[in-house]
């Protein structure tokens, strides 16, 4: 099956990676070149990870890397697709434009997926002429290591698109569950809700960044704190979602001013090198100057 991916980033590069390496032929379209190359060099570095780890052989990586395709052309990398996944940024003028682009060049029967965090699936759909296509495939990150896709149910998704997305996501190994489409969805919410208070908390001196973290990691056995989960996910897109969710929900998603101070100053946690923690070749390796007190 072709399957297109809109977005290299670090969302985008991951989606495509998982869905080459279950067989399908991607194509992975973003606005330029160089982000192109750089999510190619993501999923190189990945996949020779994955070897080094024994978790698939160098044939399977090689095959993986060779289905994949890249270009800055929308109708080009979408006319032959049937699934196109959008993973641009979390701004739903853009979402809802990316998808009415992209069905004038699909056919009748493309599926169209979401990969939104937070927005309203039905508002994104009722951008299409044939918004039963649409739906949202919520992936997790880091994409080839996280097992849950979300996958929510826009108020136009038809029975049959619902279907088709629910086999999608359990070809290429993931599980799913089916949400219906409410801000934040089922883990967005709490996610965000947890990152929130651990920023109000090291806001109010209640603890170091790694005692915050230390505290979930250890006393509640999650896997990564609230505040390196936030540099993960990236702080421009967890302010995003905030933003959408106090509009829907109310003032306890009110972003705190650390969170908009260090997007304001291109501190987005792991993909710029500095958030909440100082990251070098993608590990951390101190605990950000700015949140001292
Ligand atoms: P990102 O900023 O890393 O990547 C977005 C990419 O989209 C960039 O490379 C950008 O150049 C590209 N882009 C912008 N306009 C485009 C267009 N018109 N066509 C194609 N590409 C375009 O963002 P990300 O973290 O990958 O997030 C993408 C989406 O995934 C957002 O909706 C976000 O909410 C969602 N998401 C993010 C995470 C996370 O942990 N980062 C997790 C789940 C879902």
């Amino acid at each position: 099956m072709n399957v297109t991916v809109l977005g290299a980033g670090t969302m985008g590069h991951g989606i495509a990676q998982v869905t080459a390496m279950a067989g399908h032929d991607v194509t992975i379209r973003d606005i330029e070149e160089s982000i192109l190359e750089d999510g190619v060099e993501a999923i190189e570095r990945n996949l020779q990870g994955g070897v080094e780890r024994d978790k698939l052989t160098q044939a399977e990586a090689d095959a993986a890397l060779d289905r994949i395709d890249t270009t800055t052309d929308l109708a080009g990398a979408v006319t032959d697709a049937a699934f196109v996944i959008e993973a641009v940024p979390e701004d739903l003028d853009l979402k809802r434009d990316t998808f009415t682009d992209v069905e004038e060049h699909v056919t009748d029967d493309t599926i169209i997926a979401s990969n939104t965090s937070s927005l309203s699936m039905t508002a994104i759909a009722d951008a299409l002429e044939h918004p039963e296509r649409a739906v949202g495939l919520h992936f997790f990150n880091p994409v080839h290591i996280m097992g849950l896709v979300e996958i929510i149910v826009a108020e136009q998704t038809s029975e049959d698109t619902l279907a088709a997305a629910t086999d999608l996501v359990e070809e290429i190994d993931k599980e799913p569950v089916t949400v219906t489409d409410t801000a934040g969805f089922a883990s967005s919410r709490l996610g965000v809700a947890l990152g929130v208070e651990a920023i109000r908390m090291l806001e109010e001196g209640v603890a170091s960044a790694e005692d915050i973290d230390q505290a979930m990691e250890l006393g509640y056995n999650h896997p990564m704190g609230p505040l390196e989960l936030t540099d993960v996910v990236g702080l421009d897109v967890r302010l995003d979602i905030l933003e959408y969710l106090r509009e829907e929900l109310g003032e306890r998603f009110k972003p705190p001013q650390t969170l908009k101070r260090k997007v304001r100053a291109g501190k987005l946690g792991k993909k710029s090198g500095e958030g909440f923690y100082v990251w070098e070749d993608g590990e951390i390796v101190g605990v950000s100057g700015d949140d001292d007190r």
